[in-house]
């Protein structure tokens, strides 16, 4: 049976539709479909598949406004970084657009004849998303996935559906086959788990918290079902005495309040060399402070809401007067999931803080005394995915980047994610990577063939 779940709007806390949730047979009838255009997919041309997911690519650009005003209703997101992320749609099936032609394999010399490598489809392929970056994140999976030339089966999160439907409406009018590309809303419980069990999916991309990831990794290993995993994050952004101080400060509040700290990348944690912590927070409060908290669909925004009542509170619960407050920034009030971004000091080295992803615009800042002490800080998490080092000191910035365990570093920038570079983490933030020249072929399978040539006729 379909339950009708309500989307709300996070600005106003208004439902505004709903969108029926997918049980276990309707996950089926989709991967039945998505079996069926699997097989036509991956017998057309390889050109024939690049110039549909080049047309997909068209329509989506066609609709970047469409999408981005969704994006802003359902999620809360700015309508600047909302247009951003539509166009990043485009610009991910624009590059993997060109894989189809390019999956190429190996010709290794062997006695007795010949030894060729071919990457070959997977199939179904079903793809997890979380709800703080619906669209880039699903097209993270989808685009290489569809290049390589398998079929997939998105499953958005409960609350942010509506721009996944909508793309796959889209490659429909694009003219990618029926069951190409299917989104099936749903619980986590029904839906998602449906699908990681589902028999006919032959690989699974999770992005979402570390606790389901390594359910998801459970279910999968029944089947022995590879699986990609993104999950959570805790990064250090660390700042030494050396640093730019006014570049490090300025660019601060957009590496953790960035999609109201929804983001599996943000820096939640603010390492600060101690002879520099005091001229270091002189120029960072007029950052947060200016930092434009509003209604999302306002162009100059740079926060909206959070996604939920619910993970507003959750969020509160780091700022409930256990740990010091250095300052704030403002948010508005009444309706709406607001909460204005804050900077703690924790004066416990056990304070949760420091350990568990707050996922919201709340940043911990800590003081460290030279390099060593830097890379051990950053270090203690069982997460590592993102990062920044500020120094001007090249070599420290190799040095460091070499020895903090993440998987994605800047040096002098707060940058996390490019389409053409590979993208995931390490420890418990994840296994695998996205994105970057490779993608497409984590969707294929290797196969190997050894041609005999045989004796010649006498
Ligand atoms: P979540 O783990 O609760 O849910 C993610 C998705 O998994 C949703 O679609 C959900 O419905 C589904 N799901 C839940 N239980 C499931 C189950 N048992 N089987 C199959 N699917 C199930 O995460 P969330 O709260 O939606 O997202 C926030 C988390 O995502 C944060 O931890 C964040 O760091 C992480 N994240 C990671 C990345 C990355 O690239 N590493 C990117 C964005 C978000």
């Amino acid at each position: 049976m379909t339950e009708a779940f309500a989307i709300v709007d996070p600005s106003t806390g208004a439902a505004f539709t709903e969108v029926g949730m997918a049980d276990a047979s309707e996950v089926d009838a989709a991967v039945r479909r998505a079996v069926r255009a699997q097989e036509g997919w991956a017998a057309l041309a390889p050109a024939d598949r690049a110039r549909l997911l080049r047309r997909f690519a068209a329509v989506v650009d066609a609709h970047v406004e469409e999408l981005a005003t969704l994006e802003v209703r359902n999620s809360g997101h700015p309508i600047a970084s909302a247009r951003w992320e539509a166009g990043h749609v485009r610009d991910v099936l624009e590059y993997y657009s060109g894989a189809p032609e390019r999956l190429i394999g190996s010709q290794i010399p062997v006695a007795g004849g010949i030894d060729v490598t071919f990457h070959e489809p997977l199939g179904v392929v079903g793809v997890i998303v979380p709800w703080n970056f619906p669209m880039t994140i699903a097209a993270w999976g989808f685009a290489p996935a569809l290049a390589a030339g398998d079929a997939v089966v998105l499953k958005p999160a409960e609350w942010t559906p509506l721009t996944a439907l909508r793309l796959a409406g889209l490659a429909l009018e694009a003219g990618l086959p029926d069951g190409l590309l299917q989104t099936v809303p749903g619980r986590g419980a029904d839906a998602g788990e449906a699908l990681v069990r589902h028999p006919d999916v032959a690989k699974v991309v999770f992005t979402g918290s570390t606790r389901t990831g390594s359910r998801v990794m459970a279910l999968a290993a029944e089947q022995v079902k590879p699986v990609t995993l993104e999950l959570g994050g805790k990064s250090a952004n660390i700042v030494f005495a050396d640093a730019d101080l006014d570049a490090a400060a300025a660019a601060a509040p957009g590496a953790v309040f960035d999609n109201a700290g929804q983001d599996c990348c943000a820096r939640s944690r603010l390492l600060v060399e101690r002879s520099v912590l005091d001229a270091f927070l002189e120029r960072l409060e007029p950052a947060v402070v200016a930092w434009r908290v509003g209604d999302p669909r306002s162009e100059d925004v740079q926060m909206g809401p959070l996604v939920s009542a619910a993970h507003r509170d959750r969020v509160a619960s780091f700022v409930d007067g256990s740990t010091p407050v250095a300052f704030r920034g403002s948010a508005p009030s009444g309706a709406g999931f607001w909460f204005a971004p804050a900077v703690l000091l924790p004066d416990r080295p056990d304070d949760r803080v420091l350990r568990e992803e707050v996922f919201g615009p709340v940043v911990a800042v800590q003081a460290f005394d030279g390099e060593a002490e830097a890379v051990r800080l950053a270090n203690e998490t069982a997460y590592g995915l993102s990062g920044s080092i500020w120094t001007r000191d090249l070599g420290r910035g190799i040095r460091v980047s070499q020895a903090v365990r993440s998987g994605a570093l800047s040096v002098n920038s707060n940058s996390s994610v490019r389409y053409t570079t590979p993208f995931g983490g390490m420890k418990r933030s994840g296994i695998g990577r996205e994105l970057g020249p490779d993608a497409p072929l984590a969707f294929t399978a290797l196969k190997n063939v050894f041609y005999a040539t045989g004796e010649a006729p006498a």
